[in-house]
């Protein structure tokens, strides 16, 4: 039988935001299911996982999907770290979830530049200067607006082809700025497909000679908006009570205390975006409301109209956050309050 080409990814040890590695193993007669995939190993001391002195760590396979991007019989496998002795690294977020069934559902809103490592600017930036100020650049048409279609298209194709749940994509707000909607049930889940299909964005952009920032605020403190990444979630509680109480205590909960555990996994430099202004609540401080863009915790209309069944929006994860730590920190304090 023909080779097949399995590609491990993983995140990296580096802080304060970690990166996507991958390497390849080729495999005789591969099944292509994730019990096939054999546990396989890195140099850790080479991505800040690991001393040189003792330097193996483990990449275990939590996902195996088809590879749209590669020639032949491709795969992605997603992996988690492991340190040598089977124990989850401290870089490991996926280990973080404590609730590893279907209940809960998230759905991240994924934002992103389309950068130009030569110019160190976004796609449609002329060098040197701005383009015309945002206004026409969300949800355009046209070579004046929209810039690097073909990589979103290309990065949509190939997430549908693997079977990815993408919800769907925009054009964001900024020049070279896009959005693409994750889908998952199950926390673990969600995490896994938001990283391959952020890996899959990465080199759609790379075959052009382009790279993807995933910086909240990559063009500092200025008009452009910066990115995020809003995270959706319900439990099963939630899409049955249709109680307005219910929803209430569970937004009181992420109040207090809790604001500080959850900023600290929202991704670096979230203070630059999240600071009251472009569609954000401050950093330090916490708000929720039906419909408020500007609130931390957005209850969507349609949780209201459903009869207070449905999801909520916490709007201040930024374009950078681990998906996986995100959503460890959101079940946590959902269920504490319920
Ligand atoms: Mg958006």
């Amino acid at each position: 039988m023909a080779n097949s080409k399995l590609e491990y990814i993983w995140l990296d040890g580096y802080k304060p935001t970690q990166t996507l590695r991958g390497k390849t193993l080729i495999k005789k007669d591969f099944s292509g299911k994730l019990e096939d995939c054999p546990m396989w190993s890195f140099d850790g001391s080479s991505t800040e996982q690991a001393e040189g002195g003792a330097s193996d760590c483990l990449l275990k396979p939590v996902g195996c999907y088809k590879d749209p991007g590669r020639a032949g019989d491709s795969y992605i496998v997603m992996t988690e770290v492991l340190n040598a002795d089977g124990s989850a690294h401290e870089s490991n977020g996926r280990a973080m979830i404590e609730d590893q069934d279907a209940d809960f559902w998230f759905g991240f809103e994924q934002e992103y530049f389309i950068w130009d490592p030569e110019t160190n600017l976004p796609l449609g930036f002329p060098l040197g200067g701005y383009p015309p100020p945002q206004g026409p650049y969300y949800c355009s048409v046209g070579a004046k607006n929209a810039f690097g279609r073909d990589i979103v298209e290309r990065h949509l194709e190939m997430c549908l082809e693997a079977g990815i749940e993408i919800g769907g994509i925009n054009g964001e707000v900024a020049a070279g700025q896009w959005e693409f909607q994750g889908f998952a049930k199950g926390a673990a889940l969600a995490g896994d497909e938001m990283w391959i299909a952020r890996y899959f964005l990465e080199r759609c952009a790379e075959e052009e000679g382009l790279a993807i920032n995933w910086h909240p605020k990559p063009l500092g403190p200025t008009d452009w908006n910066g990115s995020g990444m809003h995270a959706n979630f319900s439990n099963g509680l939630m899409r049955e009570c249709g109680d307005q109480a219910t929803f209430e205590k569970i937004c009181q909960a992420f109040d207090g205390d809790r604001i500080k555990p959850h900023v600290a996994v929202y991704g670096a430099d979230n203070d630059k975006r999240l600071t009251g202004l472009h569609e954000t609540q401050s950093i330090d401080k916490f708000s929720y409301g039906v419909s408020d863009r500007g609130a931390s915790i957005r209850i969507p209309i349609g949780t209201v109209e459903d009869g207070w069944k449905g999801r909520l929006e916490d709007r201040r994860p930024a374009s950078n956050a681990d998906p996986y730590k995100v959503a460890a920190q959101i079940v946590k304090t959902v269920k504490s309050a319920c």
